[in-house]
């Protein structure tokens, strides 16, 4: 007998939905295409627990019949696409039919619809997939759509579902960036029984973001209006003074479809070369229009992705809008040896202090004189003569920080010492990074952080991950001087800040804070998020600048405190403090040797 089986129903839905339905975001996702596919003009979402007990979202769009809503819930049953032509160019959002069937067959859905043909609408009662009730209700023309005890019937997958504050986060942050490709469409949130935003209809994109947490751009934005080759690129870039560290603040959307893309990503980069430093990332909210036929949305099951028909042109348009829109806004590119630093070898920076994992989120770029890539703490920051043969080289020894005279400071940056058997150079930035890393640490454990009031407390507005990530670290802020108080919603306080940090601008140092923490995420025990929270801070609060005299006892009082550190040899980021050339090594350039 053979072996093979044809599944039934009920399992090909269950399957299907592991690849639809993640989480309860994915839920919420499908069910405002289905409401924008049906023309609704006002949109409500109701959430409790996370989305993982209750998810309802109600539309006033065409709403359907009773032969219909008895037909949606099956699979493979749409109304937006009937023959194979038509997944080539396909103008709606949703189009395999299989959303409803897949959200039904993983949880308690009831389906309410009413299309205005017929004086009373159809409630559908479902539990895993299999129709329970169906009966007639008096409702006004639209849909909505109640999903009660997500994953009941698969454990396996509820147990991949994170706390109730990170799949609130990533709801109400889906139902924001969904409403900014639709402003026409009145958009609200309820958590529980709190309101978290209610975005009536906007006449325009604009006036959209200025209703949601992207407002704190506002004075920075720069409309983006270009078309060519029947491609029509519209939005908002960011000025570069303002910018993040990773690429959480770039939207994209496709025929109004939004979409995650590195190329466009890097595309929009492309468009910022040489106005952001390394590191840095624009911020764009972008709307790419371009002929349903010429794009693929049909490559990702919950269709994040898509495919151009040609990719090159549309990157490049990107690029090249980006760029002159910066022209015409008048910035100054920044200096221009980044680009030569860039083509060098980049490299992930080894943990420093005995910690498990080095930071992993951007390379770091190294030039001529510090091809430190060693994974060994002992390994001293200088290249091998050997591989680079006219460059400065050394090799290192023992690594020992004993500076026995200062000779002097060159570029403002780099503190020149004599020291036993050699020279060294400090670079001063590094070291003062080091320094205050340890500083931060020593306040966390002692727990008593040296703390100052801020004479004009500054009032932050985040996104909703990002305030979730700010909530989860606030502990540990407290630990180090910041008193920081939630003023409702997504909106802080910063009252006071550390000490140390005097004149910083402290309000953007958080944010960058934030950004920085949301890059390489993972369980983590306490004593590592506080040692990456005071690398990050040290990092961010350089007081001492790369570019600034100091005086001889300035250096003298940054070199003590360099030697009284645990690990003298590289910042908290790994990179060096200091390189040093033996008189052994000099004696060979010079061919005494
Ligand atoms: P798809 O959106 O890919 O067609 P779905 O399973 O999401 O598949 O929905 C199936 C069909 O049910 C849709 O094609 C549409 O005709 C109908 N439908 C779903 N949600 C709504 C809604 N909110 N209002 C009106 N019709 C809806
Ligand atoms: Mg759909």
């Amino acid at each position: 007998m053979g072996i093979i089986r044809v599944l039934p129903e009920e399992l090909t839905n269950k399957i299907a939905a592991g690849e639809v339905v993640e989480r309860p975001g994915s839920v919420v996702k499908e069910l405002l295409e289905n409401a924008l596919d049906a023309r609704a003009t006002r949109i409500s979402v109701s959430i409790r627990h996370g989305g993982k007990s209750f998810i309802k979202v109600t539309d006033n769009g065409r709403g359907m019949d009773r032969e219909d809503a008895l037909l949606c819930v099956k699979s493979h049953t749409t109304s937006k696409i009937r023959a194979v032509e038509d997944i080539f160019s396909i103008a709606s959002l949703g189009f395999r039919g299989e959303a409803l069937a897949s959200i039904a067959a993983v949880s308690r859905l009831t389906l309410t619809t009413r299309d205005d043909s017929h004086p009373a609408g159809t409630e559908i009662q479902l539990a895993g997939g299999t129709v329970e009730h169906i009966r007639e209700v008096g409702i006004p023309v639209g849909t909505t759509v109640e999903v009660s005890d997500l994953f009941f019937n698969t454990p396996a997958r509820k147990k991949f579902l994170k706390g109730e504050r990170a799949e609130y986060a990533a709801i109400a942050e889906i139902i924001t960036t969904t409403s900014l490709a639709h402003p026409g469409v009145a958009f609200k949130l309820t958590r529980d029984s709190e309101v978290i935003f209610d975005y009536p209809p906007a006449s325009h994109l604009k006036e959209r973001i200025l209703q949601t947490h992207y407002r704190a751009w506002d004075t920075h934005l720069l409309p983006l209006d270009a078309a060519q080759g029947g491609i029509a690129l519209q939005g908002y870039i960011a000025g570069a003074e303002l910018s993040r560290t990773n690429r959480t603040a770039q939207l994209f959307f496709i025929n109004k479809r939004p979409i995650k893309s590195l190329p466009l990503s890097y595309a929009l980069q492309r468009g910022y070369d040489g106005y952001l430093p390394p590191g840095h990332f624009p911020l764009a909210i972008i709307m790419i229009t371009i002929d349903p036929a010429l794009v693929d949305v049909n490559v990702h099951p919950a269709k994040r992705e898509v495919r151009l028909q040609d990719e090159r042109f549309v990157l490049d348009q990107l690029a090249h809008a980006v760029r002159e829109r910066l022209k015409r806004a008048n910035h100054a590119p920044s200096i221009s040896f980044t680009y030569a630093l860039d083509k060098k070898k980049k490299y992930i920076p080894p943990a420093a202090d005995g910690t498990k994992s080095g930071i992993a989120n951007e390379g770091i770029t190294v030039g001529e004189l510090s091809g430190y890539a060693g994974n060994n703490q002992d390994d001293l920051p200088l290249q091998r003569a050997s591989e680079q043969p006219d460059s400065f080289t050394a090799h290192g020894g023992e690594p020992t920080l004993k500076v026995q005279g200062i000779l002097g400071q060159i570029g403002q940056s780099y503190i020149v010492a004599e020291s036993e058997g050699g020279l060294i150079i400090i670079d001063q930035h590094a070291a003062h990074e080091r320094i205050i890393f340890g500083d931060i640490l020593s306040a966390m454990e002692r727990g008593a952080p040296a703390s100052q009031a801020l004479l004009f407390p500054i009032t932050l507005e985040f996104g909703f991950n990002e305030s979730r990530l700010l909530e989860e670290y606030l502990p540990i802020l407290a630990g180090t001087g910041f008193v920081i108080r939630h003023l409702g919603k997504n909106t802080y306080c910063i009252d006071a800040a550390p000490a140390w940090m005097e004149n910083l601008a402290v309000g953007d140092l958080i944010r960058d804070f934030i950004d920085e923490v949301s890059e390489g995420r993972g369980e983590r025990t306490v004593h590592e998020r506080r040692e990456e929270s005071a690398r990050i801070l040290a990092c961010k609060s350089r007081t001492v600048k790369a570019n600034a005299g100091l005086s001889r006892e300035e250096m003298e009082h940054l070199i003590r405190r360099l030697e009284g550190t645990q690990i003298p040899f590289t910042c908290p980021h790994g990179r060096p403090t200091f390189i040093k050339l033996a008189l052994d090594d000099l004696d060979k350039q010079f061919k005494r040797k």
